[in-house]
């Protein structure tokens, strides 16, 4: 069985051990999926963000998941985007790198990623497909322990990009 894998769907319902958010600095909730995180698992989620003092850029940090089905959040502040001279590329990669090293830390076997920062935040959709699948692939080929991620796209065209990004890595990687 593949141990990556990409659908269109609603991370909120995922049945994954743990779920990534798609955060911002404060850690305190807000639009997007960040939003519709703390809606579905309830106030007390919010009450343990405010315990954890704000997340730096690529940086993450893990919660339980409260009233979600994952029994633990991953959230990390993705990387405004500011047209590409301000180190996006790597914080973008540092997000997803530092969420597969926190989820194999609390022995989490199977993770749901939304598409990080392409909302609110801008960054362009190709490139930070370009740029997660490159992180999730190469860390799965290292890294046994962690049996399945599960990219969960919102809409139609992103994930197009990322099944696009996922076939340019597989031709690259052959
Ligand atoms: P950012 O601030 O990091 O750009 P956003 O939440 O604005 O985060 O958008 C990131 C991606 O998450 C976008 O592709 C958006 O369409 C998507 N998204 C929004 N709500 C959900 C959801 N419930 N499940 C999965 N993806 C979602």
């Amino acid at each position: 069985m593949e141990r990556f894998s990409i659908i269109k769907g609603d991370i909120v319902k995922a049945k994954t051990d743990a779920i990534v958010n798609a955060a911002n600095t404060s850690l305190l909730g807000g639009g997007g999926v960040d939003g519709a995180i703390h809606r579905a698992a309830g106030k007390e989620l919010l009450a343990e963000c405010e315990t954890l003092g704000g997340c730096k850029t690529g940086e993450a940090k893990i919660t339980k998941g409260y009233k979600l089905k994952a029994k633990f959040v991953i959230h990390t502040p993705g990387p405004i985007w500011r047209g590409g001279k301000w180190d996006e590329e790597s914080l973008l990669a540092n997000c997803y790198q530092n969420s597969l090293q926190l989820a194999e830390q609390y022995d989490i076997q199977t993770i749901a990623f939304p598409s990080i920062s392409t909302g609110v935040y801008r960054f362009p959709v190709g490139l930070a497909a370009e740029i997660a699948v490159r992180e999730i692939m190469s860390y799965l080929e290292v890294h046994p322990k962690i049996q399945n991620v599960v990219m969960v796209c919102f809409d139609d065209d992103t994930k197009l990009a990322y099944q696009n990004a996922l076939e340019q890595y597989q031709k690259a990687h052959t």
